[in-house]
């Protein structure tokens, strides 16, 4: 349905496409003045100021920002990429959205705090520490598949770590099925995570389950009872083949989710969001000479391993978004050579073709406009 708002910019954006405004008419430079006079005005771009933070675990926070009126909200489970500038240097990051997506007017982010040697750039940790209440920050339009279905069933959300993210979103759109009376199954969520101070969300989803009863939370805590088999994690949901899954968290946890729901036939009914790439085997692969022109320098990738982290082993600091292929930050042109999409399986061997770094594994030795 087109609003007021968006008549009237769609009519903006039409006049100001004359050739006579000329420079006038120079999206760029007009978000700029606009940016100047009030840094969430643009005419092309969400902008959202960081209204709210809160620490959920020592080391997790949700971030609570207020979009402008380009916004177009989200579906529970959706992601949204994030754009910052850390020392003058553009970063782009993919976070799920964790907040109710019934509020419109404001949407939340939760993000873990990256461990490990901080040389490089974590845009987790400058979330944590260098973004203040007030600042604004660009946000692309909310995206994925990882939503609820129109027809209901009883659900499972199985979550682990920073996973819970986007169950959250989930579960305050069920509460809300719930409510109007469109969902009248229950929802069971399992939760895995190192123990109850590690544990996001966790008095809040304590209080959804006393006022929703038809929501039962079992939360796992590695600390006393150490890592569950998805056998043993399946004991507290005997009914799991009857119900739509919902599954998040690190790469070998959802693997091995998603390799016991492949051997009971019911991958059909598994819905993923990865944060990061699936481990895959490549088979054959061999490690390749890849040469840059740009920069150039020659560099090694492993046998099966992805363009991006061995390009970074060899120094180079390719733009990179999502690593797993979803926000194309890291494109790059292929002169020549051919390479394996790591999600896919698909080979191409067209030379200038456009690769993602990040999901591409050489075939062959490469040239890359890098
Ligand atoms: C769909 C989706 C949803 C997500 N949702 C959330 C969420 O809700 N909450 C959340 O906290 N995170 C989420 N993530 C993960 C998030 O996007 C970031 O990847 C994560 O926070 C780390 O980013 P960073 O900049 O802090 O760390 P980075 O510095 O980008 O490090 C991330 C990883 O990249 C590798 N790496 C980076 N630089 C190098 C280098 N120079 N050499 C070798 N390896 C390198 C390392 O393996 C490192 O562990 C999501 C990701 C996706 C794809």
């Amino acid at each position: 349905m087109s609003t007021p708002f968006a008549a009237i910019r769609q009519h903006a954006l039409r006049t100001l496409q004359s050739p006579w405004l000329h420079p006038l008419n120079d999206t760029d430079a007009l978000n700029e003045l606009l940016g100047s006079l009030n840094p969430r005005w643009s005419l092309t771009e969400v902008r959202a100021e960081l209204s709210g933070r809160r620490a959920e675990t020592p080391d997790t926070v949700s971030l609570e920002f207020r979009p402008n009126r380009l916004w177009n909200g989200f579906a529970a489970g959706q992601h949204v990429t994030i754009t910052v500038d850390i020392d003058g240097v553009r970063h782009q990051r993919v976070y799920s959205l964790s907040s109710d997506p019934a509020q419109a007017e404001r949407l939340t982010l939760t993000v873990k705090r990256q461990p490990g040697d901080r040389q490089r750039t974590s845009v987790s940790n400058w979330l944590h520490d260098g973004l203040r209440l007030g600042d604004v920050v660009t946000l692309s339009a909310a995206a994925g598949d990882f939503v609820l279905p129109g027809a209901a069933r009883p659900a499972l959300l199985l979550s682990a770590g920073s996973g819970i993210t986007p169950m959250r979103a989930l579960l305050h759109a069920l509460r809300q099925r719930a409510a109007a009376g469109t969902f009248t199954d229950d929802v069971v969520l399992i939760h895995v995570c190192r123990d109850r101070a590690d544990q996001i969300f966790a008095d809040e989803l304590a209080a959804l389950v006393r006022e929703w009863p038809a929501l039962r939370l079992v939360a796992w805590h590695t600390a006393s009872r150490g890592r569950p088999t998805v056998a043993k994690l399946l004991e507290a949901v005997p009914d799991y083949a009857a119900r739509d899954t919902w599954l998040c968290g690190p790469a070998t946890f959802m693997a091995d989710v998603e390799a016991h729901w492949q051997a009971a036939g019911l991958a059909a009914r598994l819905r993923l969001e990865r944060f990061g790439l699936a481990p895959r085997v490549v088979e054959g692969a061999a490690s390749a000479e890849i040469r840059c022109e740009r920069s150039e320098r020659l560099f090694t990738a492993g046998a099966g391993e992805a363009l991006l982290p061995a390009a970074e082993r060899a120094g180079l600091k390719p733009a990179y978004g999502c690593r797993i292929g979803i926000c194309r930050t890291c494109l790059c042109r292929k002169r020549s050579g051919t390479v394996e999409n790591l999600v896919t399986g698909e080979q191409s061997s067209e030379p200038d073709e456009w690769i993602r770094l990040c999901v591409s594994t050489p075939r062959s030795d490469l040239q890359l406009d890098l």
